[in-house]
């Protein structure tokens, strides 16, 4: 693998570089800077500002309206923008489902919703889990029953991120009860607006509400709004979770930490030594920094080496990007020292940065620290992904 950039992949980052500079406003930029919390209107805001440039699906092939930029060109737009203080691309509709509706959803449904979801006319969530169903998400049991045109839908799903915001959830659903669990599944689309669809919050340890329960009560869905054929959900399913992995290795969330943290490092300790001339700090610093590039080269030759069809290699990228999230999250902690112990969730809130005590808004950093537990769990867990490599990539 050459990793010399070349002069085009060069004035492709300066590209990137420039647009975030000049286009990203700079209420939303200096929220997520500040580790506050982001609206609604602050995600679908920047990605109608990229889509007016043509970037609104920077990862899907051009024949599917992409930008059919390759691994390199994709990973410089993710860290340049996460750099600059843009938020996330939503993963739902753009890195989940979109996808999966190239490889196995009907011409129509391509011709509907991918232009849609390019565009973010719809905002898409998640429907996996389910209270005991996680891990073994096999086991799910929110239950699909045809009845004439429409099939209808019981159960319950949990954790589903953002759903509070949704327009539709992708839902896995059981439609056949008498087949073997991964036989049994299907993948539906459902309408977050029909009868029977109710959200409720969940409130998660730093106080903010990102995650939701979903409750389905016989909530009618029209059959066309089937992916693929019944009961081959499993497949889908499996497939998604590839594109997911790969996005949840966060290298643009890692170099944004890095330049905080350096940032930190020009500061003074209480003796008023300069940070950065402690050794043991620096030799902190300098370890993730090489962490953060080993993984960045993981990245590229995954994506360099897959065909599209992301495969069990994406366990090793989700599991060290958990790793290293945590561990810039745990490091900015100590940094900031007893200043990051007062804590109150209105902090996260944008109009409350005057009352934030400690420089640089250090009390937001034991939130960030506490949310980034769940780097682990989502998208499937740490054990979870270790016991796919132990299966599939090492023939344990
Ligand atoms: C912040 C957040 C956002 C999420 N967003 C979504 C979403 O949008 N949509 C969605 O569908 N889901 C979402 N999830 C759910 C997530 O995918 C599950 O939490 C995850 O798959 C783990 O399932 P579980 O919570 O049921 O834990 P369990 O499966 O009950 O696991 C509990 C513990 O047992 C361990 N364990 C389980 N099985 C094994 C095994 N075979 N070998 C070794 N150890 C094992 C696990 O590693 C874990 O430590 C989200 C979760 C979080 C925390």
């Amino acid at each position: 693998m050459n990793l010399t950039w070349t002069d085009d992949e060069r004035r492709f980052r300066d590209e990137v570089r420039t647009f975030v500079q000049t286009h990203l406003p700079s209420d939303i930029r200096d929220k997520s800077l500040r580790q506050q919390r982001l609206e609604k209107d602050d995600y679908l805001r920047w990605h109608h500002l990229l889509n007016e440039h043509g970037w609104g699906a920077p990862t899907w092939p051009k024949e599917h309206g992409g930008t059919g930029w390759n691994p390199l060109q994709r990973l410089i737009f993710e860290v340049e923008s996460f750099r600059a203080g843009a938020p996330r691309m939503l993963p739902f509709g753009l890195t989940m489902l979109g996808p999966v509706l190239m490889k196995f959803g009907s011409a129509e449904q391509q011709a509907r919703l991918l232009p849609r979801i390019i565009r973010l006319d719809d905002w898409w969530c998640q429907g996996y889990s389910e209270p005991g169903s996680g891990s073994d998400l096999a086991s799910l049991s929110t239950k699909a029953v045809k009845d004439g045109d429409d099939y209808v839908v019981d159960g319950q799903k949990t954790w589903t991120t953002l759903a509070h915001y949704a327009d539709w959830i992708f839902c896995l659903v059981r439609t056949d009860p008498d087949a073997k669990p991964q036989r049994g599944i299907s993948l539906l689309l459902i309408d977050m607006r029909s009868p029977g669809v109710t959200v409720r919050p969940i409130r998660t340890l730093d106080g903010g509400h990102d995650v939701n329960e979903v409750w389905l009560d016989n909530v009618r869905v029209p059959v066309g709004n089937l992916v693929g054929e019944e009961n081959a959900g499993w497949t889908y399913a499996k497939y998604l979770l590839g594109h997911e992995r790969t996005g949840i290795a966060g290298l643009g969330h890692c170099r944004r930490e890095l330049d905080a943290i350096q940032a930190l490092l020009a500061g003074s300790a209480d003796d008023g030594a300069p940070l950065a001339q402690d050794p043991r700090w620096r030799d902190r610093v300098s370890r993730l920094e090489i962490d953060i590039l080993a993984l960045e080269m993981l990245l590229l030759r995954v994506a360099a080496e897959s065909d599209g069809s992301p495969g069990p290699e994406t366990s090793m990228l989700k599991i060290r990007g958990s790793e290293i999230q945590q561990d810039l999250a745990m490091l900015r902690m100590e940094l900031a020292g007893p200043d990051a112990w007062p804590y109150d969730p209105a902090w996260l809130e944008a109009d409350t940065d005057a009352d934030v005590p400690g420089p640089d808004g250090a009390a937001r950093t034991s939130a960030a620290y506490v949310d980034m537990r769940k780097t682990s769990i989502y998208g499937g867990t740490t054990e979870v992904q270790k016991n796919i490599i132990a299966r599939m990539l090492l023939g344990g």
